[in-house]
């Protein structure tokens, strides 16, 4: 068992150069296959949770630097580590009995590295990334390996886990491919590689749709698919946020008014970066946009998350106030995963408050998370809101939500995102059918704003 709680100011293990790395590795995959024991290799990087920093803060490289040398204290004296770059190391530990240790190891260093990280800073500036790959598990030689950790540590950055084992192709059932690296996904922000799809929502009241979300799309030529959140993650990191939102609205508007040329007038909504409530320019190239494509700015909702409004509340007020001043609508999403202050939102224009998925998956389990869900839309319609209603992807959760009085449904069950060629040929199939069934509730003054 490593002991990875002992005193860690031990005797420094030295930095090895890449090819002495693989030698080691070579060596301890030679000793664990003649032992039956396991070794793993762990790629680690650190990444400021803010990409700005590193442009404008003189102390980041060093403080990474510093925090990196001192991984010796951190590990084992068996243990081997290089430095690759500035931000980015690799470690290996042989001679583990289980893949378990290798988990339990990279904890401790993420523990370690963060602590040292955030020392004299006021709050956590940056995540330790950790991707682990083991032997035999994973792979048999050292640059399978290591090509099989580094793999692990983007699965990380895309993620909301720090830590990542390398999952083989069986467990990962071969359907999720591999995460595109950094420079894919700048590629695609350079090039626009991306484009929009539109999913619907429904009025509970009527069973009309009168409204889509519009979604980002991604896929690279070798076929690999960009996820949305790490599209616009990236983007807010290089700087690149602005651009991606004004194209993803001058893209929505763009369909819209085509759609009013085929003479349907849909509203759409738009996703914003939490980043996007720091540009002061915001508004006027909305107004700009709206102005551009003709579009009744009412037609418009911008998706805000809860927490971006509350950070920076005076500058995020001002910013949404001048919004709300255009006329588009704006609604606050995924609400329920944040902080949920709720004497912050009252003080806030918005229109309209998206439950979100994790709140609404749940809402059949128990009377309690039924409870939740009910009070979060009678919150909506109190502060006289649009209450709507996320991830919904059976009918009995529909009939639950109806019966509550949500005004919106939006999710799976309806449909999931269509791409834009098809949308009005979806919506004609469906406008006018009963595509899911309403309850025998008497829908009458149910809030609508
Ligand atoms: P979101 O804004 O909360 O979007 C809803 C997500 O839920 C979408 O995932 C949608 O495809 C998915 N979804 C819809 N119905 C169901 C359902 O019934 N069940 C389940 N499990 N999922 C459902 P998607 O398209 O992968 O987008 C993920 C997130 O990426 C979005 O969450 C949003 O935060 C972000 N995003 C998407 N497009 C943009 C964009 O244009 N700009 C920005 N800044 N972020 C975007
Ligand atoms: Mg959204
Ligand atoms: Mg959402």
């Amino acid at each position: 068992m490593p002991d990875l709680t002992s005193d860690p100011v031990r005797t420094a293990n030295a930095c090895l150069s890449r090819a002495q790395l693989r030698e080691a590795a070579r060596a301890a995959i030679l000793e664990a296959a003649g032992s039956g024991r396991h070794c793993a290799v762990l790629v680690v990087a650190v990444e400021p949770k803010d990409r700005l920093l590193l442009l404008t803060e003189d102390w980041m490289d060093s403080r990474i630097a510093h925090a990196l040398h001192c991984l010796p204290g951190t590990l084992r004296e068996a243990d081997r580590y290089a430095i690759l770059g500035q931000r980015h190391c690799c470690i290996l530990l042989p001679g583990l009995t289980n893949v378990a240790q290798a988990l339990l190891a990279a904890h401790k260093i993420s523990r370690d590295l963060s602590e040292r990280l955030s020392e004299r800073a006021s709050e956590p500036w940056a995540r330790v990334l950790i991707g682990i790959a083991c032997h035999p598990d994973h792979a048999a030689e050292p640059d399978g390996l290591i090509m099989r950790a580094d793999a692990a540590q983007q699965q990380a950055e895309w993620s909301e886990d720090d830590i990542f084992l390398f999952l083989p192709d069986a467990a990962r059932g071969g359907a999720v491919e591999l995460p595109a690296s950094r420079a894919e996904v700048l590629e695609a922000l350079t090039s626009n590689a991306y484009h929009l799809v539109y999913q619907p929502q429904v009025e509970l009241g009527n069973g009309r749709c009168r409204s889509a979300e519009a979604l980002l799309r991604c896929r690279l030529r070798n076929g690999t698919r960009i996820p949305p959140d790490v599209l616009a993650r990236v983007a807010e990191q290089e700087g690149r946020i602005a651009t991606l939102t004004m194209n993803v609205l001058n893209m929505a508007l763009r369909q819209l008014s085509e759609w009013s040329s085929d003479g349907v007038d849909l509203h759409v909504s738009v996703n914003l970066s939490p980043y996007n409530l720091r540009d002061r320019d915001l508004a006027g190239a909305v107004a700009s946009a709206i102005a551009t494509w003709e579009v009744e700015p009412e037609r418009v909702t911008l998706e805000l998350v809860e927490s971006s409004m509350i950070h920076n509340f005076d500058q995020a007020a001002a910013l949404l106030n001048r919004l709300k001043a255009i006329g588009v609508r704006l609604a606050v999403d995924d609400f329920g995963t944040g902080y949920s202050c709720l004497a912050y939102l009252r003080q806030l224009p918005v229109d309209e408050l998206k439950v979100d998925q994790s709140l609404i998956r749940h809402v059949l389990r128990s009377p309690a998370d039924r409870q939740l869900v009910q009070a979060t839309v009678d919150l909506a319609h109190n502060f006289g809101l649009h209450a709507v209603a996320e991830g919904v992807e059976t009918q009995p959760m529909l009939e639950a939500l109806s019966a509550m009085r949500c005004d919106t449904v939006q999710g799976y069950l309806i449909s999931p995102p269509i791409e834009a060629d098809d949308y009005l040929a979806w919506l004609a199939d469906h406008q006018a059918d009963v595509f899911f069934h309403l309850p025998e509730t008497d829908r009458a003054g149910t809030a609508q704003k």
